[in-house]
């Protein structure tokens, strides 16, 4: 299994929309891997985890090839994962040659949002037929392209259902959390005993620890040692930490530095890992 990372930064992106305060400035003026979109992954170059409005910018720059992309897995609806008046762009007179239905998976929040935009479309675009929104139940694992897919209970927005996901193929398991605080009590009863080859963690506020709705390094610190007494990764797992706020403090030679005794790999845009 591959994953690539589209998008590593938390809402306001980095450097910040708007933001004018120095770690913003650094970020611009050191470029390259501290210039961080939207949060977006794909698994094996055709199914995505969220939609963000980065999701074109990932299109033209990351050789993203949205025309194959028939699944979408969302996390939750909060506007840096999910941006769905871009999927009205699928429909007639805007696209051509358009293959089949694209779904997006995800909780009941997402899906009003998805109405909101594609209802209110121009029935002549033909989207009743171009796309569809499927409501899952969290801890029901079910198939797509291939792949079983488990969606799990996130610690983050209480007004919604934000979900982790379980993605496994070919005897290969990845573990992807974020947005996420430290699991829910039903998440970690969960996961007892299923080891992973990658986990995949929320690291939005970098040095900082948080563990309620997002987590920093001493939080991640901690996931690793919990998940490894569970019996859910070992010696051969992988881990990799993403989604950054600008408000965590380290830019990314920093969280390099501050991850390396824990072994995690830190995400950038573009960052690709093969397990
Ligand atoms: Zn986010
Ligand atoms: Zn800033
Ligand atoms: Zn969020």
């Amino acid at each position: 299994m591959k994953i690539q990372y589209l998008g590593t930064a938390a809402a306001e992106g980095w450097p910040g929309l708007y933001c004018n305060c120095e770690v913003c400035k650094e970020a611009a003026r050191r470029g390259g891997k501290d210039l961080r979109t939207r949060s977006q992954a794909v698994i094996d170059g055709h199914l995505l985890v969220d939609f963000p409005p980065d999701t074109y910018l990932h299109m033209l720059y990351q050789g993203l090839r949205l025309p194959e992309v028939s699944s979408i897995l969302l996390t939750h609806a909060h506007q840096d994962h999910f941006y769905p008046l871009d999927l009205t762009m699928r429909g007639h007179g805007f696209s051509d040659d358009v293959n089949g239905c694209l779904t997006v998976y995800g909780d009941e929040t997402g899906e009003k949002l998805f109405h909101q935009d594609v209802d209110a479309c121009d029935k002549r675009w033909g989207l009743a037929e171009l796309l569809a929104y499927k409501v899952i139940p969290e801890f029901v694992p079910f198939e797509v392209e291939g792949y079983t897919v488990t969606p799990l209970l996130a610690s983050h927005d209480r007004r919604e259902r934000c979900l982790l996901y379980i993605i496994e193929k070919d005897g290969k398991r990845l573990l992807y959390a974020n947005d996420t605080g430290l699991f829910p009590d039903a998440t970690w009863e969960y996961l007892r005993g299923q080891r992973f080859d990658l986990v995949s963690m929320d690291c939005t506020m970098g040095r900082h620890k948080e563990g309620t709705n997002h987590m920093g390094l001493p939080d991640n610190a901690e996931m690793q040692k919990r998940l490894t007494e569970m019996g859910c990764a070992d010696t051969g797992t992988k881990w990799v930490i993403t989604h950054f706020s600008h408000h965590g403090g380290l830019l990314h030679r920093e969280l390099e530095e501050a991850a390396k005794p824990y072994g995690f790999m830190v995400a950038y845009d573009g960052f690709t890992v093969e397990f």
